[in-house]
């Protein structure tokens, strides 16, 4: 689907909404300005396909719309294009919002014990829950033991520190 090469604006279309999104964004950079209706025709997509696409990249911020009158019509249409500029900043705080519910989860993890039965299709429980159902999972009756969480700290560290030094880079 996507080369090993291609615009970011086009890559980011494409971890959005995959293949379509792919065409509408090839589609708004060959021919800038392009109404739905001419975007439509050249991806092949349905219209109202090619209009859902581009009022979700509009609101995200990555393109456009100016609206302009049809001189043959006579009538108002939009004319799309892209923001290329608001790519990055749209990246960037895509990260940040990953980072945030990693660091959330992480706090988590820090602030509370966990107690797990040993049993891989239970789930583990919090000390609070654990208690209350005196060390007895409350799935399998099992006695319920401390759980070390520091393999999952650790790796939810190692995620944020990576994610925070690809920040520095572009993409
Ligand atoms: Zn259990």
């Amino acid at each position: 689907m996507a080369t090993v090469y291609e615009d970011p604006f086009i890559k980011i279309a494409t971890m959005i909404g995959g293949d379509e999104y792919h065409k509408v964004a090839r589609s708004l950079l060959k021919s800038i300005d392009a109404t739905d209706e001419e975007i439509a025709s050249s991806t092949g997509l349905r219209i109202n396909l090619v209009r859902k696409i581009l009022y979700d990249l509009f609101g995200k911020s990555l393109i456009s719309g100016v609206r302009v009158k049809d001189e043959k019509k006579g009538w108002f249409v939009y004319r799309w294009r892209s923001r290329r500029e608001e790519v990055e900043g749209f990246i960037e705080n895509q990260k940040k919002k990953i980072v945030d519910r990693l660091e959330r989860r992480l706090s988590y993890e820090e602030g509370s014990e966990f107690y797990h039965c040993g049993n891989e299709d239970c789930r583990r429980v919090t000390f609070e829950d654990a208690l209350e159902a005196m060390f007895k999972c409350p799935s399998c009756s099992q006695i319920l033991e401390a759980q070390d969480n520091g393999p999952v700290k650790g790796a939810l560290s190692s995620k944020i520190e990576a994610i925070k030094g690809d920040m520095q880079q572009t993409f």
